[in-house]
């Protein structure tokens, strides 16, 4: 079996917990936080705790790899208040050393958002991506360099989004641009959500969109950096810049393109997340993605 399906499962009560939900549910992947994703401080783990978590884990049979944990939604590593910017980069560099210590080998944070306070960068600069975008990307990347260099192990994995309000990484290029800019390429990845995807403005819905979708992530940013994706439809329509998850099927995605997903070797051995709007049908969502694999 080459797939590894799960849904982003609650750590409440402890992390410890997380492991136990997943198998819960029938997983073989799931993600997490490993705090609360609303508080920007956190108390460090105590032994009982990560006892607890190697054995639950354990018991899962979950590899750590399969495992992909999302950092808090304060976070703008891209953030142009610097006093903000050092509060998101040193809460940033805590989740890394948190995944370390629980053993795991990648962290899935959004971009950044740009807040409307950049801009002044020559049009010319790139065709690709619009300037007001240009310098939040830069900052994004010497955080990720700066949070890199404090840590170890563990790979800081860059989601993409649906483009909403002032969010970069809708396009494959901002992922591509941040990539190009950081500076230890074996600690860095990306993580694709399909609604996000799908509201961005990236088609897979039919063989042919799909191929046409994934040959230009190929393209521009290398499937080798694909390190985990999160399995969603989606409520708003192709190309809305809009951020509202659905069950699989549910949504204007629908179920094509989650069979080409589980039959498609670019994703092979990473964790597949479910983080569709029931909860209560996680365990059916994902013997039926399993039943699709041809
Ligand atoms: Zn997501
Ligand atoms: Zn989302």
């Amino acid at each position: 079996m080459s797939k590894f399906v799960g849904a982003h499962v609650s750590a409440s009560g402890g992390v410890q917990n997380a492991p136990l939900n997943a198998i819960e549910i029938g997983a073989k992947a799931f993600a997490l936080f490993t705090k609360n994703q609303k508080r920007w401080d956190a108390k460090p783990f105590d032994t009982k705790t990560l006892d607890a978590w190697f054995k639950n884990l354990e018991e899962s049979k979950i590899l750590p790899k399969h495992i992909l944990p999302h950092d808090s939604y304060l976070i703008n590593l891209g953030n142009p208040d610097g006093e903000k910017l050092e509060k998101s980069r040193n809460a940033f560099i805590d989740e890394l050393e948190r995944c370390d210590i629980l053993g795991l080998d990648r962290l899935n944070f959004h971009p950044g958002s740009h807040l409307q306070k950049f801009g002044k960068k020559d049009p010319e600069y790139n065709e690709k991506i619009h300037y007001a975008e240009l310098e939040c990307l830069d900052l994004i990347a010497e955080s990720i360099n700066f949070a890199l260099d404090k840590t170890k192990n563990v790979k800081a994995v860059i989601e993409n989004t649906a483009g909403q309000g002032t969010n970069l990484g809708y396009k494959f290029e901002h992922l591509e641009y941040i990539i190009d800019r950081v500076e230890d390429k074996s600690r860095i990845g990306v993580c694709i959500d399909t609604c996000h995807m799908f509201t961005a403005g990236y088609d897979i819905r039919t063989r042919e969109a799909y191929d046409k979708t994934w040959n230009e992530f190929d393209k521009i940013v290398g499937r080798e950096f694909l390190m985990g994706m999160h399995i969603n439809d989606s409520k708003p329509a192709l190309g809305s810049r809009v951020d509202r998850h659905h069950s699989l099927g549910e949504g204007e995605i629908g179920w094509n393109a989650f069979e080409y997903i589980m039959n498609d070797s670019r994703m092979d051995d990473i964790p597949l997340v479910l983080e569709t709007i029931d909860e209560t049908i996680w365990d059916q969502e994902i013997k039926n993605l399993y039943k699709l694999v041809k």
